[in-house]
């Protein structure tokens, strides 16, 4: 049985049982019930941290990618810890105010932002627009004459390079619909420079998710470098520099290069080019909060397939969809693991009714019913992308602190999966004239 962790310090082996910080996870699980996410606050503050320390010499902000865990007490500590916050709709601005944190260091990122959104960013006066598309900058102009206000503007370019990532996580590549073209991009700060209700500040990309790799940061630096010689030229001096998301974490034994390798080969880049004195921006999602948590589960059935030996567990694509998503490959533990040596290989399957329904293939496991695992390394895109489907409700959420647990979000009951529904009788479709007879 391969018992290794990947990089989550605060999840540890203690008395043939794991725990998180000085809390045994099976204490929690009986407590609160499974599937529960259960996350480690010393983890994401020393991830907050191992960004922080490199970048406390220069002007920086830190911003945390909101999508990759949108839980308020989350926000909450990370806005706590000093961190600004990289959304993508209307919705994370909201619960970014909602866990009383500072708009102030908001950057909105996202392909489709709706007149609704832009107005909602532009009255909690956020940092700053990463602007997508020319279209976009057109809305956000005229958005921005019609309340009065004056937006602060960046443009996400598209670098054309490669993150050698998973196809659905990179980003800036020319076929993605991420980004202004590199070649249009002169073109758009000038227009945007000319526009009196804009600010120009900075300049952004962001290549991919879960690289391993500072190459392809490297790349991206160099090109946005070459657009702000361009940039100097027309007589257009920017704030920032965004250099994104996308650094990737442990999930089994990758080498993943730390977030001081990762500032020093771009410092080298900015120096070298004479732009050491712009504020750097980071976007991290995954690698401030991906390895803080864990997800628990229960063995539900043994199951003996004519080809395949299933691990059937309470825990569903819909709780988890990075496996199947992205054929991802994540640890799973027995939370208390036996003695005796009597593994078999089975692919760890959850209730929902699709095939893609796994959690790992060709796992070497000896539990059985009733046993209690651990899904590893699950902080980020986890609690954030699980849905109803199979109407299943929504795991509860468990944040950890030293000897203490708080519970940061109650299970979903039964009830609430369909409290938004209107149950409509024959008549009342009628009378809106919804049917025809
Ligand atoms: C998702 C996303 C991020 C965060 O990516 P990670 O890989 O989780 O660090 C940052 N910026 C933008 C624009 C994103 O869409």
């Amino acid at each position: 049985m391969n018992l290794s962790l990947p990089n989550d310090r605060e999840f540890a082996w203690k008395d043939g049982t794991l725990w998180c910080e000085n809390v045994p996870l099976k204490d929690l699980a009986a407590r609160f019930g499974t599937p529960l996410y259960v996350y480690s606050k010393q983890a994401i503050v020393n991830a907050f941290q191992s960004y922080q320390k490199p970048l406390e010499p220069y002007k920086h902000l830190m911003c945390f990618a909101v999508k990759a865990n949108s839980n308020l007490s989350i926000i909450r500590l990370l806005g706590k810890l000093g961190a600004g916050f990289d959304i993508v709709s209307e919705g994370e601005l909201r619960r970014i105010q909602a866990a009383g944190c500072d708009t102030s260091k908001v950057i909105f990122s996202g392909v489709a932002k709706t007149y609704h959104e832009i107005e909602a960013a532009l009255d909690a006066d956020i940092k700053c627009f990463n602007i997508e598309s020319p279209a976009e900058l057109d809305r956000v102009i005229a958005v921005a004459q019609k309340k009065g206000k004056k937006a602060r503007v960046s443009f996400r370019v598209n670098p054309d390079v490669d993150a050698k990532t998973h196809p659905y996580i990179s980003t800036g590549l020319k076929k993605n619909k991420f980004g202004i073209a590199y070649d249009q991009a002169v073109e758009l700060y000038l227009k945007a420079s000319r526009s009196p209700e804009l600010e120009v500040v900075g300049i952004d990309c962001h290549i991919g998710s879960q690289i391993t790799d500072t190459a392809p940061f490297v790349d991206a630096c160099e090109k946005l470098c070459t657009l702000l010689d361009k940039l100097r030229l027309n007589g257009i001096d920017l704030q920032h520099i965004d250099f994104g998301g996308g650094l990737g974490i442990q999930y089994s034994n990758e080498a993943v290069p730390s977030p001081t390798v990762l500032v020093a080969a771009l410092r080298r880049v900015l120096v070298k080019r004479g732009y050491g004195d712009k504020e750097m921006i980071f976007e991290a999602g995954r690698s401030l909060v991906g390895n803080s948590g864990a997800l628990l589960m229960t063995v539900q059935y043994m199951k003996q397939g004519e080809l395949k030996n299933f691990c059937i567990v309470d825990c569903g694509m819909n709780d988890m969809i990075r496996p199947t998503l992205y054929q991802a490959w994540m640890q799973i533990v027995p939370v208390t693991p036996k003695k005796e040596e009597k593994e078999t290989y089975c692919y760890v399957v959850g209730p929902v009714c699709e095939t893609g329904d796994w959690l790992g293939k060709d796992r070497l496991l000896n539990v059985q019913e009733g046993d209690l695992m651990a899904l590893l390394s699950a902080g980020a895109y986890g609690m954030s992308m699980a849905s109803n489907y199979n109407s299943r409700c929504l795991p509860a959420e468990v944040l950890v602190d030293g000897n203490r647990a708080a519970l940061i979000r109650k299970r979903q009951c039964a009830e609430e999966l369909f409290s938004d529904e209107i149950l409509v009788t024959d008549t009342q479709l009628g009378s809106d004239g919804l049917t025809d007879q």
